[in-house]
């Protein structure tokens, strides 16, 4: 091809980087990977603070997953730090583990209550189930409907709305489905089979993942002032001249037309960084501030990272607010209602009629993806491309 490439992958995100490895590697294309951000490694990059503390500039990201495959894959780029991300709410200055779980109803509701409580709890549901809140509310019992009020009162309903501006009812039930009711003393944010954090931090998975003869990274660039779609379909242009190998775009899909029927709907975030004078600032990783309070949590980066940095630690302050697409402003949630499923889908229409022509990942698919479910998606997509040439 006359620009020297086989692949455009536009992302350098969990989503084109993995697409970019595997097109370069196990497919033995040249592939060029445009990211308009000054770094690789997408939401997931992190980086050292002026005091020297490893922080996620995008947000507290911990890797989990069930899925091997994903696992053993990403395990060739980097070692796993054992890390089992524990989560607590402030509740009017009390802490309790959430999900909202067994230990969280004896806090809640003092030793005896609690007892009676859990036994209606696992007679109904079972031991180490998950219920989701939503579906606890539904329980017509006095008890358990009691129950079910305070933790929507106290864990969902105020989270919920500092973060989407939407009470539980409305928001996508698998939102806080991702977050249920445990009936077990299992105080660990996430259950899955593997979970850590990269030994070395993202940004050196990222640099390992990409550090391939077949592939050239280009930061600071916007792949919209190379990329033209012309109106008629077809084949993209690259530099002005026509591209007939695979492009995977990452970014969001709205942009990409100019928002022509709108922009789709996101949810940005603020984050206030600060560095305070103490080896640990807070008593967990995480503490979800749910009932006060205008930001939505607050996350302490030692605690993930394992850096052993005597005398300093760095929190960030999560604030949520829509997303209106100024300059500097990042869509972070994809705000998943069937009308916006709709106006997506317009978009999604329009990039289907260029060739060879590929969404790919959280922004670009319009979906709430954690990494793991991303690199899953990417993997999937190369092996049909390789396979077939193209993916029907
Ligand atoms: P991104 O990481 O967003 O990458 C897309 C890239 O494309 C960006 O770097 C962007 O700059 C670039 N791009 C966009 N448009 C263009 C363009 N026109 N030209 C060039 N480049 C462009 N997942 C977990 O598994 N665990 C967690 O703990 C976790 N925590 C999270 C916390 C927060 C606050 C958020 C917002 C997300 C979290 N996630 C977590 C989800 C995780 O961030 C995503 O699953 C993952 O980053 C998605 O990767 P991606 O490549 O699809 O998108
Ligand atoms: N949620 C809540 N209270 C909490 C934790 C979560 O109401 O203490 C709800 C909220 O709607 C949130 C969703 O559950 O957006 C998903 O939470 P999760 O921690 O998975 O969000 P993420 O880490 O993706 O921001």
């Amino acid at each position: 091809m006359k620009q020297g490439y086989d692949c455009l992958v536009i992302g350098a995100g969990f989503a084109g980087a993995v697409a970019a490895r595997e097109l370069a590697e196990r497919g033995g294309k040249r592939v060029l990977v445009l990211e308009r951000r000054n770094h690789i490694g997408g939401n997931a990059y992190d980086l050292l603070d002026e005091a020297g503390v490893l922080i996620h500039q995008y947000g507290p990201h911990i890797f989990h997953t069930n899925d091997k495959r994903v696992f053993d894959y990403l395990s060739r780029f980097t070692r796993w730090r054992d890390y089992q991300h524990r989560v607590v709410a402030n509740v009017h200055g009390k802490e309790m583990p959430v999900p909202f779980n067994l230990t969280s109803l004896e806090l809640a509701f003092g030793k005896e209550k609690a007892a009676e409580l859990e036994k209606k709890l696992l007679d109904t549901y079972g031991a180490e189930k998950k219920v989701t809140i939503l579906e606890l509310r539904q329980n017509s019992g006095p008890e358990l409907a009691a129950l079910a009020d305070y933790v929507y009162e106290n864990v969902f309903l105020h989270y919920t709305m500092k973060q989407w501006d939407q009470s539980p009812e409305e928001i996508d039930p698998a939102t806080t489905a991702r977050v249920p009711v445990f009936l077990s003393r299992d105080d660990r944010y996430f259950q899955d089979q593997y979970q850590g954090m990269p030994q070395e931090g993202y940004t050196a998975l990222f640099q390992a993942m990409l550090d391939h003869p077949n592939i050239t990274v280009e930061v600071n660039t916007d792949a919209r002032a190379r990329l033209t779609l012309p109106p008629e379909g077809g084949a993209p242009l690259l530099d002005g001249e026509a591209f007939h190998g695979f492009v995977v775009y990452t970014g969001a899909v709205d942009e990409l037309f100019d928002c022509v029927y709108g922009r789709l709907p996101y949810r940005t975030l603020e984050f206030r960084f600060e560095t305070h004078p103490v080896t640990f600032w807070q008593s967990h990783g995480t503490v979800n501030y749910t009932v006060s309070e205008p930001w939505t949590r607050i996350t302490e980066f030692k605690y993930l990272t394992g850096q052993e940095l005597p005398g300093k630690t760095t929190i960030a302050k999560e604030l949520s607010h829509a997303y209106t697409g100024a300059p500097g402003e990042t869509p972070y949630y994809a705000v998943i209602n069937p009308e916006n499923n709709a106006l997506f889908g317009k978009y999604q229409a329009m990039a289907q009629s260029y060739d060879n022509f590929y969404l790919l990942g959280r922004l670009a698919e319009y979906k709430y993806y954690n990494m793991d479910a991303i690199a899953a998606r990417a993997l999937a997509l190369c092996d049909a491309l390789i396979k077939t040439g193209q993916v029907l």
